[in-house]
């Protein structure tokens, strides 16, 4: 296929084109690098059917032709990358999705949606099915990529009924491999780079709380099928297997093979979610899609990549 990857050179964005180039699709690349980075496609520099175009879609992108889907994921996707940018996140989930909308429209394509299994908030019905509506601060610290996120779904519906575009949402659960930031502040990245230099784990508030972790190429398998088969409406793709932060740790220091103590280091954020993990059985009847990858398998290339980046 054709496709246009908005943010194809963050963490997931990235995965995705080299899978879509390794099966002989074209790709368009569109990033602003805000916290996407170049190095994360560099390999492909001079490949056939890689074009690569900076620019911030919340200006009208300077895309033309016909496509057979877009897929926005461009945004900050970490805690600390949209406190740093909290603007930017409200209007690349506004003005930039709405950019990416018209896009799709003018190319005939498919639009595939980044959503998030952030549109839950701090959940109070666990585990999240894609019927919950979602427990979101809307004036927190949080709330510039989860009401972004949030407006974003509700803007590609509207957009899709009103104009008949066809459209996906993926809310994407904890996803984690190779190319995310060592600096993102995320808990893999943190706990991996702390193991690999044998220090403590930082835990945030007493370690309870839960996440469900994905591998990315398990995830990138669930987008290209949801392109090619969902019906419209929001699709969890997250792996179920849900452990407490400090089961992770534990997790983390088994493949590091080292690592200090898990340590409490400060008070659970504000707002952050206690638990998540996803339903998949929307993914599961309407893809044939479930992750493959286990956490222990997952883990290695991960490992693997922060210590060459940090140089170990
Ligand atoms: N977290 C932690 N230590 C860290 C970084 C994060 O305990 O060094 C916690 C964080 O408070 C949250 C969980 O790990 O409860 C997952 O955080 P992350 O930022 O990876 O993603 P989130 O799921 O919150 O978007």
């Amino acid at each position: 296929m054709r496709a246009v990857v908005l943010g194809g050179s963050g963490f997931v964005g990235s995965h995705l084109v080299d899978q879509m180039l390794e099966r002989g699709d074209e790709v368009v690349v569109v990033d602003s690098y805000l916290t996407g980075r170049r190095q994360n496609l560099a390999h492909n520099h001079g490949r056939r059917g890689f074009r690569l175009v900076e620019h911030d879609i919340c200006q009208p992108i300077p895309v033309v032709g016909q496509f057979d889907a877009v897929f926005n994921l461009a945004s900050p996707a970490s805690p600390i990358d949209y406190a740093r940018f909290p603007l930017e996140t409200l209007d690349v989930g506004s003005l930039g999705t709405r950019n990416a909308l018209i896009l799709a429209r003018a190319a005939g394509a498919t639009f595939v949606q980044a959503s998030t299994s952030e549109v839950y908030g701090d959940p109070l019905v666990h585990p999240q099915r894609e019927d919950y509506f979602g427990n979101v601060n809307t004036v927190g610290p949080r709330s510039c990529y989860d009401e972004a996120k949030r407006f974003s779904e509700a803007l590609i519906t509207t957009y899709a009924r009103v104009y008949g575009t066809r459209v996906q949402l993926a809310r994407i659960f904890n996803t984690y491999g190779p190319r995310m930031r060592v600096d993102d502040g995320r808990v893999v990245p943190a706990f991996v780079t702390q193991a690999l230099r044998g220090e403590d784990f930082t835990v945030f508030g007493d370690g309870s709380q839960t996440r469900s972790f994905c591998y990315v190429d398990d995830l990138v398998r669930g987008l290209l099928l949801l392109c090619e088969k969902g019906d419209g409406m929001p699709v969890n793709l997250g792996n179920p297997v849900e452990l407490t932060l400090r089961e992770f740790a534990e997790a983390v220091r088994q493949v590091v093979g080292k690592g200090g103590a898990v340590r409490s280091v400060r008070p659970l954020p504000e707002n952050d979610p206690r638990q998540r993990r996803p339903v998949i059985e929307r993914a599961l009847t309407l893809l044939g899609w479930a992750p493959r990858v286990p956490l222990e398998e997952g883990l290695l290339p991960t490992v693997a990549y922060f210590r060459a980046e940090l140089g170990l």
